[in-house]
């Protein structure tokens, strides 16, 4: 799934020019092994077909997953310096495409605009993180026979909270939200985020929970 494109690379070592495949569309929820690259730092290494040098060698591309809510443009770090005017072109390229790119692939957010891969990457790890903190959570709600509602990604990111919340077994709403993650919190204190949550529904002003996903 994931799509390539070739570009001229010149060796940092040896000076030497050669052709390079790089991704330009990149699937986070398909291409697992290049999402593996990313996370370690590997995906934009290429060895010279020369000196057999490992260079480091940016392009922009595209990182998309549709069920965790991710579309980001990721530049090369040197573009930081006129970020306005990459933002600006990339926004304007988007617009006419938003609706079967975003709309179609169900992302409801915003694009991301990142420089570099330092910023792909951590959002990656922080993402892999509340991965697991919430595959606890669900494991000990199912041991309860409470019910799990997925919570739309980006909000879980932005209010940081789980991908997902218990719920008492045939109830919805709030109160029945607290009641579920507090017996949860009562038997497992070391999992941040779901006391998090518990702030977040205590702040909530009646009992419809808007991140929960549809
Ligand atoms: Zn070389």
């Amino acid at each position: 799934m994931a799509t390539k494109g070739i570009f001229r690379v010149e060796c940092t070592a040896c000076g030497e020019s050669f052709d390079a495949d790089f991704w330009t569309v990149v699937r986070g929820d398909r291409d697992r092994d290049v999402k593996e690259l990313i996370l370690s730092g590997e995906f934009d290494l290429l060895m010279c077909p020369k000196c057999s040098a490992m260079i480091q060698h940016e392009e922009p591309f595209l990182y998309i997953d549709p069920p965790k809510d991710i579309l980001a443009f990721v530049m090369p770090e040197s573009y930081e310096a006129e970020k306005e005017k990459w933002i600006g072109r990339l926004s304007a390229d988007f617009e006419p495409v938003r609706a079967t790119l975003a709309g179609g692939q169900g992302i409801s957010g915003e694009p991301l605009y990142l420089f570099g891969l330092g910023p792909l990457s951590a959002l990656l790890e922080n993402d892999r993180d509340r991965e697991e903190e919430t595959e606890v959570m669900e494991f000990m709600a199912r041991e309860d026979g409470l019910h799990l509602k997925p919570v739309k990604p980006a909000m879980a990111r932005e209010l940081n909270i789980l991908f997902s919340l218990p719920m008492q077994a045939g109830l919805t709403g709030r109160a029945a939200a607290v009641k579920a993650a507090e017996a949860l919190y009562a038997r497992n204190d070391a999992l941040p985020r779901l006391k998090k949550l518990l702030e977040v529904l205590g702040s909530l002003k009646d009992e419809g929970i808007p991140f929960i996903k549809n």
